[in-house]
């Protein structure tokens, strides 16, 4: 009889769990959608699983001609070139991004607190953004080059 009433009782706070994470879920993954069919399988784990790619990786870390920066996934303009600065991390670091770009959320993965920003648009997961930066907004956008792709001014 204990048995049987410890297996309804974890029965039910299994489904109340459910009940109470059910919208949270739903509301996550419906901001959050593959919208560039050809991202590739890091491209994926950094954009929805909140990976990170290995730094001195991408491209980007050397791009210095003027232009923007866009999400590889939806295409929405994220950082112009202006921002960008060589933070030495060994990925593309940004003191500012465009207006709106982003939104942010507490990150509390291994053991720290950081501010994890994601893009506005499609709410995929772009990078962190610390407050160690060198312009006058005193932040540093740490972004995952695999996220981001470059349009140089034409
Ligand atoms: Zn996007």
């Amino acid at each position: 009889m204990k048995t049987f009433r410890r297996k309804i009782l974890k029965l039910l706070g299994y489904s109340y769990l459910s009940i109470v994470l059910l919208p949270y879920n739903f509301l996550y993954s419906s901001t959050k959608k593959i919208i560039n069919p050809n991202l590739s399988k890091e491209q994926k784990d950094i954009m929805f699983n909140e990976g990170t790619e290995r730094p001195y990786q991408s491209a980007l870390n050397y791009e210095k001609r003027k232009g923007f920066f866009h999400c590889a996934n939806c295409d929405a303009k994220l950082f112009a070139s202006t921002s960008k600065f060589d933070s030495g991390t060994g990925w593309p670091s940004f003191t500012e991004s465009l207006p709106g770009a982003f939104k942010t959320k507490i990150d509390y993965s291994f053991g720290m607190k950081r501010i994890e920003y994601h893009c506005s648009n499609c709410g995929v997961h772009h990078g962190h953004v610390f407050d160690d930066g060198p312009g006058s907004t005193g932040k540093r956008f740490c972004n995952n080059g695999l996220c981001l792709i470059f349009k140089p001014e034409s």
